[in-house]
């Protein structure tokens, strides 16, 4: 499946970057740094997204026409195009889908971190970080379950973030 070639290319990609940098093999995830020149910004369509992750919901929108959950915010269902669509809340659960791991680190930054994609339980995926792990192939399993974790960078923006969902004795 092409997918699955574009998954192991990026994993392949990511244990490259690891194996040329060994002293930064062993770090931890830490909290990112924030620049807010990047920090996103709301925009109509992506409202309710932005106030769900302040509210501590990842909200997705489904579609009331053929029952499509989507990601990431449009007006319209991708599937077939109505304009009846709905926000819904997620579970938060999900898996690591794929990732690289950064090493060209911006300035606000201290160490390699993973720019991941996480499908979730309802099916859209999206890119994000994975916290509470080191930041290399080792520790960063394809497939492995995680869940959301709110991270309230700005007084307005709450960046969603995933966790290994064992790491913390969380429910499983
Ligand atoms: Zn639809």
């Amino acid at each position: 499946m092409c997918g699955d070639n574009v998954r192991r290319q990026a994993a392949l990609t990511a244990r490259h970057a690891a194996n040329t940098s060994e002293k930064q093999q062993n770090r931890q995830g830490t909290p990112m740094g924030i620049n807010p020149k990047t920090l996103p910004r709301p925009t109509p369509e992506t409202q309710h997204f932005w106030d769900g992750t302040k509210a501590g919901e990842l909200r997705l929108q489904q579609c009331s026409g053929c029952q499509h959950i989507y990601f990431p915010p449009r007006p319209f269902c991708p599937a077939c195009s109505s304009r009846t669509v709905n926000v819904i809340k997620a579970s938060g659960r999900g898996r690591l889908f794929s990732y690289v791991i950064n090493h060209r680190i911006p300035k606000w930054e201290t160490a390699p971190y993973a720019i991941a994609v996480v499908e979730l339980e309802e099916g859209p995926r999206l890119m994000t970080n994975i916290v509470g792990v080191p930041q290399t192939p080792e520790a960063l399993v394809l497939d492995m379950p995680v869940e959301v974790v709110f991270d309230p960078v700005s007084p307005d923006i709450t960046l969603a973030k995933f966790r290994p969902l064992d790491s913390a004795g969380a429910s499983r």
